[in-house]
């Protein structure tokens, strides 16, 4: 759990390696919901902790992040909001946001970014006033996502986006991939000693099952190779390894 303000986050694990976020607002009592991709599991932690889902904030259409949105809102009445360009994608669609737009989240305000590349309507929502970015399946601890619809130029911009963001901004991925990305990132980059002792670091927190997330802007600008990649085409090899990389 993290603190921040009187935010809290929650990771609540789903599928094989998804993390559905909650953010509850301590001060307003507000619960939102990232990517319910398991209904069934964000519904039962938001229970457990006398809290109710309020209002759902989706990346990107992918089923491990929007399988379980139609349940929890029939559950819990909460708002769905999500990428536009994605409406016709998943079941329980209410509010589309694009570039520029803001939406309410407890007392806060998410400035919401289109960051296309693992696909071409992913959103991310930064909330500056607590330092935060929900960014989904578009920066991984020391990763990135996949290119599934977009190209290489459009992820590498994305990336190179949210590297802009203050150090100190708490990155909340969607998924557990932290040791295989160190390792990778290892690999490629033998001579960066922040990626040495970031690999050594998580290496023991998963050894003891800790969650590696979130992670802050500072640390991937350190020792993620793909947010300090130089232009578009290295960082399009860099992808290519990593997709056989084992
Ligand atoms: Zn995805």
């Amino acid at each position: 759990m993290v603190m921040a303000s009187a935010a809290e986050f929650v990771a609540v694990p789903a599928l094989s390696d998804n993390y559905i976020w909650l953010l509850h607002d301590w001060d307003s009592g507000h619960t939102a919901v990232v990517d319910p991709g398991d209904g069934a599991a964000a519904l039962s932690a938001v229970a457990e902790r006398g809290w109710t889902a309020d209002q759902l904030l989706v990346t990107h259409w992918h089923p491990d992040h929007t399988a379980g949105v139609a349940q929890v809102k029939a559950a819990s009445g909460a708002e769905v909001w999500a990428p536009a360009a994605e409406r016709a994608k998943f079941v329980g669609f209410d509010h589309g946001l694009g570039e520029g737009d803001r939406v309410a989240v407890g007392r806060w305000t998410a400035e919401v970014w289109e960051v296309p590349g693992h696909t071409l309507g992913h959103i991310a929502y930064i909330l500056p006033e607590i330092g935060v970015a929900l960014v989904g399946d578009t920066l991984f601890a020391c990763g990135c996502g996949r290119l599934f619809e977009g190209t290489p130029e459009q992820m590498f911009r994305s990336l190179q986006r949210l590297g802009e963001l203050p150090g100190e901004t708490l990155a909340y991925a969607a998924h557990e991939y932290t040791l295989s990305n160190v390792r990778f990132a290892a690999h490629v980059e033998p001579a960066n000693a922040a990626v040495a002792e970031r690999l050594r670091a998580v290496e023991a927190a998963r050894a003891a099952g800790r969650v590696t997330l979130p992670t802050s802007i500072a640390e991937e600008r350190a020792t993620n190779p793909f947010l300090r990649a130089a232009n578009p085409d290295e960082f399009a090899a860099l992808r290519a390894r990593k997709d056989s990389f084992r």
